[in-house]
């Protein structure tokens, strides 16, 4: 199960990235369309590794990351959730893609 390895790694980078990570109170994280990762997998799989982690009382947020296209003719950037896409005000084919594709920590939101 790939997602609970990824939520382990969140676990661990949320609990690293701040100085008192028990304060840690939401999680939030960027899944591409594209990665392949099911949300609620992923969430079921934070659930399990928050337990004797430094972040217990964490809640996971999750945002879903669309791909980003960049259109050099009409300097379009747009979103989709295609590993390409053509350009939808010229049709250009020559569009570059990237993003949407991996898993990233957004924020983290800490108690005072
Ligand atoms: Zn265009």
């Amino acid at each position: 199960m790939h997602e609970f390895s990824v939520a382990q790694q969140l676990v661990l980078a949320a609990s690293q990235a701040v100085p008192r990570p028990e304060l840690v109170r939401e999680v939030g994280v960027r899944v591409g369309l594209l990665s392949g990762l099911v949300s609620e997998s992923l969430a079921f799989g934070f659930e399990a590794a928050k337990q004797h982690s430094a972040i217990p009382q964490a809640v996971l947020k999750i945002q879903v990351a669309y791909r980003s296209g960049f259109c050099p003719a009409c300097n379009l950037t747009f979103e989709h959730a295609h590993f390409w896409a053509p350009c939808p005000k010229c049709g250009s084919q020559d569009t570059q893609n990237q993003g949407g594709d991996d898993v990233q920590l957004a924020y983290l939101e800490v108690d005072e």
